[in-house]
């Protein structure tokens, strides 16, 4: 197992990206914070998860889960958050840093309110969460810390509105984490999905000729899961990545480097595989 006895706490963990990150971490071996706002799905998360049988290495009766409710963007949260994850485990190793909302706007029309929300949740919930919790791993002298940002922060897209500035922010908050942090041991990567069905964009899956276009762009011809992006979380999480840091991975089947495939008029040359 890879991540054995390794305290990870996942905000957002409640649905999507962050409940695959929960899972996988937690089938990984590691003890796991599920946190959100969602307190009901919160508990029936870690209740499924307690109740699956332990893989033989680990101890039966360990209680490896636990939900602590936290909105990210708020201090007193996130310092609670920090205190209950060491009560219930003494340590953490791990961060992802899931939670993350998007408010679509056409930019001209993007009010001041939408704008401070999406940059209260997705980069001030990154930073709280990032130097209370980082702060305990420079004391440990050891942490991995992951930020799920996005392709948004690599090219702008319709009515990105702040969702973009957000995440591309989140990217140079991650390096800044991992150059002045390295020297406690403590690495910052991030992950850039790109189409991912989860619930946050299931409403544009629901129809199926916008999932075939989507499909036809991205090269790997289908669109990601959440487990796509929780394994690459996996791997920035464990030792596995013991020497990468300050690094983005784009999780994304092809799409953002597809450009020439776009372009129409290219030569039409038959593939002979011999
Ligand atoms: P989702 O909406 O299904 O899940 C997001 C989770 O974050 C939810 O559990 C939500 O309750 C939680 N959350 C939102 N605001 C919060 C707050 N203030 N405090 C604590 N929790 C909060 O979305 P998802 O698709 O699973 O997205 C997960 C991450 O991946 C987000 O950061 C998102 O921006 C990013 N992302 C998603 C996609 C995609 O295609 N789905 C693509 C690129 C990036």
């Amino acid at each position: 197992m890879r991540l054995s006895d390794k305290v990870a706490i996942i905000t957002g963990s409640t649905r999507g990206i962050g409940e695959a990150c929960a899972r996988l971490f937690y089938r990984e071996g590691a003890k796991v914070v599920v946190t959100g706002r969602d307190e009901p799905k919160g508990l029936s998360l870690v209740e499924e998860l307690l109740s699956a049988t332990a893989p033989k290495e680990l101890d039966q009766t360990d209680n490896r889960c636990t939900f602590v409710k936290a909105d990210v963007s708020l201090k007193g949260d996130v310092l609670r958050l920090r205190d209950r994850t060491l009560e219930a485990f003494g340590r953490i190793d791990i961060l992802v840093n899931n939670a993350g909302i998007n408010v679509p706007s056409p930019l001209q029309d993007l009010s001041e309110e939408a704008w401070s929300r999406v940059m209260d949740v997705n980069v001030k919930g990154v930073f709280f969460c990032s130097l209370i919790i980082g702060r305990q791993m420079i004391g440990q002298k050891s942490g991995a810390i992951v930020n799920i940002a996005s392709m948004a922060a690599h090219y702008a897209f319709p009515y990105g509105a702040a969702y973009g500035p957000a995440k591309s922010a989140v990217i140079m908050l991650t390096k800044q984490c991992a150059m002045e942090w390295a020297k406690y041991n403590v690495r910052a990567n991030s992950i850039s999905p790109g189409l991912i069905r989860t619930p946050m964009t299931e409403n544009i899956y629901q129809d199926e000729g916008v999932t075939r276009e989507r499909i036809g762009l991205i090269p790997l011809g289908r669109i990601g899961t959440p487990e796509d992006v929780a394994l690459a979380a996996l791997f920035l999480c464990s030792n596995d990545s013991s020497f990468i840091t300050g690094q983005d991975i784009l999780v994304d089947g092809g799409l953002l480097d597809n450009v020439f495939q776009r372009i129409p008029g290219r030569a039409k040359i038959k593939e002979k595989i011999t």
